[in-house]
């Protein structure tokens, strides 16, 4: 019989006092459920990540930690935003856990797909992604321009799971290859994609958030979905190149109309020689800069110095 698998769920917590007694509630109930069933470890933990919260985070997290042994925490020295606080959890609770599963601290992550997506871990998968069925509970603003922001990722050519947030389950091997991704603007839904290994999706039904108020203002957001952009996509700088000959093609039908109005003897003096090149240069210019862009993109994806291969198994070494 296999031993069950110690489960870390990561969670980052910035200013959550007044959700975190409920989530750990909740979250006490699922876990012991899941060690009852023997379906995880009894040695399986809670794990919140103080974002650096001005509130009193830490001090409940560590009172929580003084009466429940199934709750533990860790602390980063000051805010560096869900992502990072994030990626620290994660790192640190591998070294604990077999697998590990991460969500937000509002429960706006339907703790019960956990079940489904251990099943899926003990299935084979080395990462399940939790997916948003239906955004009935979102904004219809947020819906639209978070649904958009993912088709166009995908139009730039981002392995993103569509419509997957930050709810995810990751074995121990899949984090420790992750800690070779060294890149600092981090999008932990397009990076882990890109360890590769069996993947599976789980979908779930995403709650509005209980208490307190969203962490992710419009600035946010938009950051972060900038970031995304360009952490994954050298194609903005490629539209360059595209749009500096679409104006050379431009700029010779500028002087074949120059030159004929030119034949014809409507102009003033000096005019075509005047329009001809300022089509010219511009798309010259415009060519040159997409020519450096595309060896800046290059120093770009080099200085992530991103694993160029992961190995998933070798026979030789059984
Ligand atoms: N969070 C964090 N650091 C930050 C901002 C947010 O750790 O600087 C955490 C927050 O406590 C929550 C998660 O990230 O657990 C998601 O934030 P939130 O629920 O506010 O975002 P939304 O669901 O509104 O997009
Ligand atoms: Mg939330």
């Amino acid at each position: 019989m296999m031993k069950e698998a110690v489960l870390y769920v990561v969670v980052p917590c910035y200013n959550e006092e007044e959700v975190l007694e409920e989530t750990t509630k909740q979250l006490k109930l699922k876990m012991e459920d899941l060690i009852n069933k023997k379906v995880i470890s009894s040695k399986s933990k809670v794990m919140y990540v103080n974002d650096g919260s001005k509130d009193k985070t830490w001090e409940i997290i560590k009172n929580i930690n003084k009466k429940e042994k199934l709750f533990t925490g860790i602390s980063l020295s000051r805010n560096r935003g869900h992502q990072n606080a994030l990626l620290g959890g994660l790192m640190t609770a591998k070294e604990y856990a077999d697998v590990v599963i991460s969500m937000d601290a509002d429960l706006q992550d339907d703790i019960n797909a956990m079940d489904e997506m251990l099943k899926k871990y003990k299935e084979g998968n080395d990462i399940v992604y939790g997916v948003r069925s239906a955004r009935k509970k979102d904004t219809f603003f947020k819906r639209v321009t978070a649904e958009g922001f993912y088709k166009f990722m995908k139009v730039l050519g981002v392995d993103c799971v569509y419509n997957h947030a930050d709810y995810r389950l990751t074995s121990k091997r899949v984090l420790d290859e992750f800690a070779n991704f060294k890149e600092v603007n981090l999008f932990l839904r397009g990076m882990f994609p890109l360890v590769g290994f069996k993947s599976d999706v789980v979908y779930y039904e995403r709650n509005e958030r209980f208490a307190g108020e969203s962490k992710y203002p419009l600035k946010k957001m938009l950051n972060f979905a900038w970031d995304g952009i360009t952490s994954f996509s050298v194609k903005p700088l490629r539209f360059i190149c595209t749009l500096g000959f679409l104006i050379l093609l431009v700029s010779f039908g500028i002087m074949i109309y120059s030159l004929v109005r030119k034949l014809t003897g409507n102009t003033v003096d000096g005019w075509t020689f005047l329009s001809i090149s300022i089509w010219f240069i511009g798309s010259l210019q415009m060519i040159s800069i997409g020519i450096i862009g595309e060896y800046v993109g290059k120093i770009y994806s080099e200085s992530k110095a991103r694993p160029r291969f992961i190995i998933s198994e070798n026979l030789e070494r059984k």
